[in-house]
């Protein structure tokens, strides 16, 4: 059986489905998981879709109410399921507590990591692929009908993952499946505009936060600041591609970094031009793309912060000569 084929079989069957993606969801990871569910809603099965939060107030368009978003101290609900389909994680400790839920079932895994550990009875990886949402899009556009929403979903997920169409895994095939799908009615610019044209007050709080604690290494060739994420404050993953971009974007930077503290635990995202960031964060078991990159340290910020920094400076100077 053929990639589209498998997902098809399921589409119409009556399994009875978990569908999940990464904690801390991102637009791709929210778009694959809508897209899904608008799809597999209503069908002879039935699909329950739960992920780990928080989900930010920015992306919550994308996500049906439905699906249930859980918080990594609440308790699992019970779901009776033959079968999970994963989406946009290159292995299950990305799914969280959710993992727990889905240890024996049947698994579809739908990645565009080049670190996928192909975890999947199926596995639909291909690290060639923008976003998780692309490889969907490509499977199935020429087999179903897909409603507008699952459009819309999908290609929310490929804008989020390419930065709005900058980044160097836009490839032929991202902008045909667009260009396709505009043809068909989706509004490219509305969505370039709900993810990355609109900041509420309080997040662009955050970004001014970021922005002061904005600071540089090895003549301006690392740059780095820290978010502290606090209660009543929005989920900084709100302004984590904006302030991230920004400052990669400064001239001369080639590694930028920012830092979540979040407590006891502290966030860890990496972005480069060139450097391949994902080897950085495997030091330390997170993974990733080439240039996006992230992990997550069960300590506190003052703690990982100088091993991070030395290690990013250590290896941009072996990179370097
Ligand atoms: P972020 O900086 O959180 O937007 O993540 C950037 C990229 O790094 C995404 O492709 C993530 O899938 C990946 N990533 C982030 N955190 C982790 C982690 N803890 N483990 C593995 N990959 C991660
Ligand atoms: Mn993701
Ligand atoms: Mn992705």
């Amino acid at each position: 059986m053929n990639d589209a084929a498998s997902l098809l079989d399921v589409l119409h069957g009556h399994k009875k489905i978990i569908l999940t993606g990464h904690s801390d969801p991102d637009g791709d990871c929210l778009g694959a998981i809508a897209g899904l569910y608008f799809l597999l809603q209503g069908k002879h099965g039935r699909v329950t879709g739960i992920i780990e939060g928080p989900v930010p107030d920015r992306l919550s368009f994308l996500l049906p109410s439905e699906i249930l978003v859980i918080n990594p101290e609440e308790e699992l609900p019970e779901v009776e399921a033959d079968l999970a389909i994963v989406v946009d994680s290159g292995d299950m400790k990305r799914l969280g507590r959710v993992g727990e839920m889905i240890e024996g079932l049947e698994i579809i895994n739908i990645d565009h990591h080049p670190d996928n550990e192909n975890f999947g009875d199926i596995n639909l990886v291909d690290a060639k692929a923008s976003s998780a949402c692309e490889i969907l899009g490509l499977l199935l556009q020429d087999n179903i009908h897909l409603p507008p929403r699952v459009m819309q979903a999908w290609g929310a997920g490929i804008l989020y993952d390419t930065g709005g169409l900058r980044h160097p895994n836009t490839r032929t095939q991202t902008l045909e499946l667009l260009a396709c799908w505009m043809g068909k009615g989706l509004k490219l610019h509305l969505l370039q505009e709900r993810l990355f044209g609109r900041n509420s007050r309080a997040s662009f709080g955050l970004y001014q936060e970021a922005l002061r604690g904005l600071d540089f290494s090895r003549e301006g060739r690392i740059a780095w600041t820290v978010i502290r994420q606090e209660i009543g404050k929005p989920s900084p993953r709100e302004v984590t591609q904006k302030v991230i971009d920004e400052i990669r974007g400064i001239e001369g930077v080639e590694v930028a970094i920012l830092f979540v503290d979040q407590g006891e635990r502290t966030k860890v995202s990496f972005r480069s031009r060139n450097f391949p960031v994902n080897v950085i964060a495997s030091l330390w078991g997170g993974g990733g793309h080439v240039r996006a990159a992230g992990v997550t340290r069960e300590e506190k910020f003052e703690e990982v912060f100088p091993e991070i920094l030395s290690a990013v400076e250590e290896k941009l100077d072996e990179w370097n000569n």
